[in-house]
């Protein structure tokens, strides 16, 4: 579930008077972040971290389908999650029902499950 106000609130105070640096690759700048710190949490690829030493873990990846829909409720909560084999995608979020915005229409994403390689996003190791 996503608490009230979504994530961003939590963030944004987790990071107050915290230096960012966005879109940068750590492992361009690993030596030198090792050496600014005396822990560093590192929260990529632990594969990756340890330089594939003992290869490439599994991971599953996903492939998300965004709709508008023409309907005020499509599914009656935020997660519907479905385990049938007939049926291709895991799960439909409805992004109003995490807070409860009242609008004619609606937002669906239909999650597709999807096989993993090298560059793409690794959601879930497996
Ligand atoms: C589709 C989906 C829906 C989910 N829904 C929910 C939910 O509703 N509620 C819930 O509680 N949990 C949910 N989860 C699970 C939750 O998102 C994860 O458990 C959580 O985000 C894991 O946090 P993390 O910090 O370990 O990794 P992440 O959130 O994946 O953060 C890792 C960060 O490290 C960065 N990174 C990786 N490699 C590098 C690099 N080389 N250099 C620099 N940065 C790097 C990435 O860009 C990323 O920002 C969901 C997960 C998925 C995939």
């Amino acid at each position: 579930m996503i608490p009230i106000g979504g994530y961003n609130v939590i963030i944004e105070n987790i990071l107050k008077d915290v230096e960012l640096g966005l879109g940068v690759d750590c492992f361009d700048y690993r030596e030198e972040l090792e050496a600014s710190a005396n822990k560093v949490a590192f929260t990529g690829m632990i594969d990756q971290y340890f330089d594939y030493k003992h290869g490439v873990l599994e991971y599953r990846s996903l492939r998300f389908k965004h709709e508008v829909l023409d309907e005020e409720n499509h599914q009656g909560n935020a997660v519907v999650s479905y385990t049938d084999r007939e049926i291709p995608y895991t799960r439909i979020i409805e992004h109003k029902k995490f807070e409860y915005v009242l609008q004619p229409k609606t937002v669906i994403t239909r999650e597709y499950p999807a096989d993993w390689k090298r560059g793409d996003e690794p959601y879930y190791p497996i």
